[in-house]
């Protein structure tokens, strides 16, 4: 079953095009806001809609004989199950990066069937400006030519101060963070079974209640651990609690953490490779058995590292 196309939204008036910053303006309503959506009334119900914003249909367009112009605008796809925004992108000759952007996705793993998305007819990304963001910056920033932006949003000063969000055509967003949006930021540092999980839990040794904070990954001594994601040896060394250890520094305030290792392989400053062997699985410090402990961290919080790991 192909995911229906609800409607058809054009982001002009009459043969008048607007201007891409009202498109902008558009884009930061909770979803779409005023605009006129076409869908089948029982459909668009409302109560699945991202920002939980009940919508009213007005008329079923479901025109897709509109020519399309040099204009953005966008139409709107309801997620079927077995979708995926890779491929809904594919269909619609986009990338990922653009209906990710359109639709404020941090996850596309969590992409709900029956949810809707906004399918720009442009591959670009929509950035929302930050403090001081000026057309040049940005448009280094995403290696794009700075005149596309003044030209495709209507921009007649560098500034960007006051602009809800601009459209930067043919961008795409930094490989790091689409991996992360896309849960492929980590990968599994070694292959065995779940002894234990993140979270509480009771102790093997004493009994008591304590908070397990990583994954424990139980397989044979010396298996090879490897770096679950790229970045730099921050610290080795031994504790009584989690044995030979490891911890890796990467992008963006993530950080991970291997203990128990039966030896370590790279020493602090070493820059690691995601997938590059760092030691060898043991049973050190604090520990029943074979074992790897794996801990990640961002800013210095705990993050359940099976949300991470697929
Ligand atoms: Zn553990």
């Amino acid at each position: 079953m192909d995911g229906s196309m609800m409607g058809i939204e054009r982001i002009s008036a009459g043969r008048k095009r607007l201007s891409l910053r009202m498109l902008a303006a558009f884009a930061l309503l909770p979803f779409f806001g005023s605009v006129c959506i076409a869908a089948e009334p029982k459909a668009m119900g409302g109560a699945g809609m991202p920002g939980g914003i009940g919508l009213e249909p007005r008329q079923a367009i479901a025109d897709a004989s509109i020519p399309l112009d040099r204009g953005l605008f966008y139409s709107v796809y309801r997620v079927v199950r077995g979708d995926t925004i890779g491929a809904i992108a594919d269909r619609n000759g986009i990338t990922t990066d653009s209906i990710v952007s359109f639709n404020d996705i941090t996850n596309t793993r969590a992409i709900r069937t029956g949810s809707f998305l906004k399918i720009p007819s442009q591959t670009g990304v929509l950035y929302r400006p930050k403090k001081g963001d000026t057309v040049e910056a940005v448009a280094s920033s995403y290696s794009i030519p700075a005149d596309s932006i003044f030209e495709a949003n209507q921009l007649s000063r560098s500034s960007l101060e006051g602009v809800g969000a601009v459209f930067l055509p043919d961008a795409r967003l930094p490989s790091f963070r689409l991996r992360e949006i896309n849960g492929d930021l980590f990968r599994w540092p070694t292959w065995g079974g779940i002894s234990s999980r993140f979270g509480w839990r009771t102790d093997p040794f004493s009994g008591v209640r304590s908070f397990h904070n990583g994954l424990d990954i139980a397989t044979n001594m010396g298996t090879p651990v490897r770096a679950a994601m790229e970045g730099r040896i921050r610290e080795t060394g031994y504790s009584p609690t989690f044995g030979n250890y490891i911890l890796i520094g990467h992008h963006s305030g993530y950080a991970s953490f291997y203990g128990h290792l039966s030896s370590i392989g790279v020493r602090q400053g070493q820059s690691v490779a995601l997938g590059q062997q760092i030691g060898l699985v043991g049973s050190t410090g604090y520990s029943t058995g074979p074992h790897l402990h794996f801990t990640v961290f961002k800013y210095g919080g705990l993050l359940n590292p099976a949300n991470l790991l697929h």
